[in-house]
């Protein structure tokens, strides 16, 4: 803007000098070789104007195309992580400022279903929907595939968590094809002495907790997540090294007949003792593995440490029940899974009934085909298929008519104490699998009031703390032989 007007006040200094010389010159004040002269030099002044100005504005414009590479992503036009974590670093000091981490959980599906160019569009549609929603003194950046970040002003938890609801509402009211499933984690700004990098890590870290619930939109940083946010550094440079010293125990968690309290089945269940962390829970590093694919061998260990497990129990007489193994997308995505599971299987001579494969309700709407596939071979071969935490996804039982498996694990999630509409899911939910000659097991189970419920509905199996929590290899041979 005071460049334009710089440029217009040269304009019109020339022009002013142009009339000037022509009075001087028609009152014959100057004769006309002077008055050539000096036009003349009017001439190439306003020439070289005109070229630097051309220059300037050409410089000007490569630089403001540097800072857009820089600073703003070319799909949403959005400023990228690199401008948010600047400006962030200015804006924490000016107010109460919280930061928000936001995922588009089901990214991966919209790429699938449409392809580049309509996820493109998609994101266009997401970063718009952000703006509108976002004052003047607040940041929104676009951070990478899946991720945005926001820095809003905060009052109180309350009144933030309504004002993402809001946002989440109206986006997932304009999406039409696919239901888009968002989270929010939060970190509110407590110390500004805080790089604006930690800020949106703790933002993150929020996120991550809630990473497999689809039921919950936001999640607050405390200080307790901290010791759960372990360095990638110590997951990936100890994995190897721990699957070879057997640093990965096998956990089992019975699953239980409802209407006749007896054990029918197990699921392994993996723990890390890790060298310099102690005990870890699977959630703190099978994102990890996914990530790096070192789950494909991870998986394959659980699966031969259980086939072990049953071959022993076969020796000394131990009752037998089914045990099931939780394979990850990775496992349906690499093309030998049947031929490595069948080489482990048969080098115990494991009869496949004692065997179950569970898989996330989330892994179907990768990709549908080959999930159809792979149960259907594993079916004939004689394996026991389930679906894991239905519900926690898509919830879509419209889908349920189309999978060919065994048994459908709900997600813990419905059975939680304030849930009514939960409990009206699982009802529905019993009803239709029945009828679609399934076998229901509901997760989570902690209460002998949610028993009396499940008993009510006629549901068939159940797992729990109520019943047992995941047992050593010991604890579960003492619970087996009684
Ligand atoms: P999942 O397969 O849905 O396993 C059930 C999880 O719920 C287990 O958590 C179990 O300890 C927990 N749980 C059982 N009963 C209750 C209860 O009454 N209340 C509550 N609040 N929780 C209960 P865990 O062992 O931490 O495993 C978490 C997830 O990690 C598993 O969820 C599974 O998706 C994954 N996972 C565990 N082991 C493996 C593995 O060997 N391979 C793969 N790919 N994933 C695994
Ligand atoms: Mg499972
Ligand atoms: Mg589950």
């Amino acid at each position: 803007m005071k460049k334009n007007t710089k440029e217009l006040e040269l304009a019109i200094l020339i022009i002013i000098l142009v009339i000037l010389l022509d009075t001087l010159y028609l009152l014959k004040v100057i004769n006309i070789v002077y008055f050539a002269y000096f036009m003349a030099s009017l001439m190439i002044v306003s020439l070289l104007g005109t070229i630097f100005t051309y220059i300037d504005e050409r410089k000007r414009k490569e630089k403001k195309q540097i800072e857009d590479l820089m600073y703003y992503d070319k799909v949403t036009n959005l400023p990228n992580k690199t401008k948010f974590l600047e400006d962030l670093n200015f804006i924490k000091n000016q107010g109460k400022y919280c930061v928000v981490s936001l995922e588009v959980k089901n990214f991966k599906q919209f790429l699938d279903v449409f392809g580049i160019t309509e996820t493109n569009k998609f994101l266009k549609f997401m970063a718009n929907s952000l703006k509108l929603n976002v004052e003047n003194d607040e940041l929104i950046a676009y951070i990478n595939e899946d991720e945005f970040a926001l820095a809003l002003k905060y009052d109180s938890n309350d009144v933030l968590e309504k004002r993402l609801t809001k946002i989440n509402n109206k986006i997932v009211e304009s999406s039409k094809s696919i239901k888009v499933v968002l989270s929010f984690g939060i970190y509110v700004i407590t110390d500004r002495r805080f790089s604006s990098s930690i800020m949106l890590n703790k933002a993150n870290v929020a996120r991550k907790k809630i990473s497999d619930n689809y039921n919950v939109l936001c999640s607050f940083y405390d200080d307790n997540m901290k010791s759960e946010n372990i360095e990638l550094s110590d997951i990936e440079n100890y994995m190897e090294e721990s699957l070879k010293h057997k640093d990965f125990i096998v956990y089992y968690q019975p699953k239980y007949n409802v209407s006749k309290n007896k054990i029918i089945g197990l699921e392994a269940l993996i723990r890390w003792i890790h060298p310099k962390r102690g005990i870890l829970s699977p959630d703190s590093f099978i994102g990890v593995f996914e990530k790096n694919n070192f789950i494909l061998k991870l998986d394959m260990y659980v699966l031969e440490e259980v086939c072990k497990t049953i071959s022993k129990w076969k020796k000394n007489g131990i009752k037998i029940v089914p045990i099931s193994v939780n394979l990850s997308r990775c496992d349906l995505e690499k093309n030998n899974l049947i031929s490595d599971i069948q080489k482990i299987v048969k080098k115990y001579s494991i009869e496949p009934k004692y065997i179950e494969f569970e898989f996330t309700e989330s892994i179907i709407y990768d990709n549908m085909n080959k999930f159809l596939n792979v149960i259907n071979v594993l079916h004939q071969i004689g394996y026991v298929v389930s679906i894991d935490d239905f519900g926690a996804g898509h919830s879509s039982l419209n889908i349920l008519k189309n999978l060919p498996v065994d048994t459908l694990k709900i997600d813990k999630e419905f059975l939680s104490e304030d849930s009514s509409k939960g409990k009206i899911i699982i009802a529905n939910t019993i009803t239709l699998a029945k009828d679609l000659n399934m076998k229901v097991l509901v997760e989570g189970v902690e209460s002998k009031k949610q028993v009396s419920f499940l008993k009510k509905m006629n549901c068939d199996y159940a797992q729990g703390y109520y019943y047992n929590k995941p047992l050593s290899i010991k604890e579960i041979e003492n619970v087996l032989k009684k």
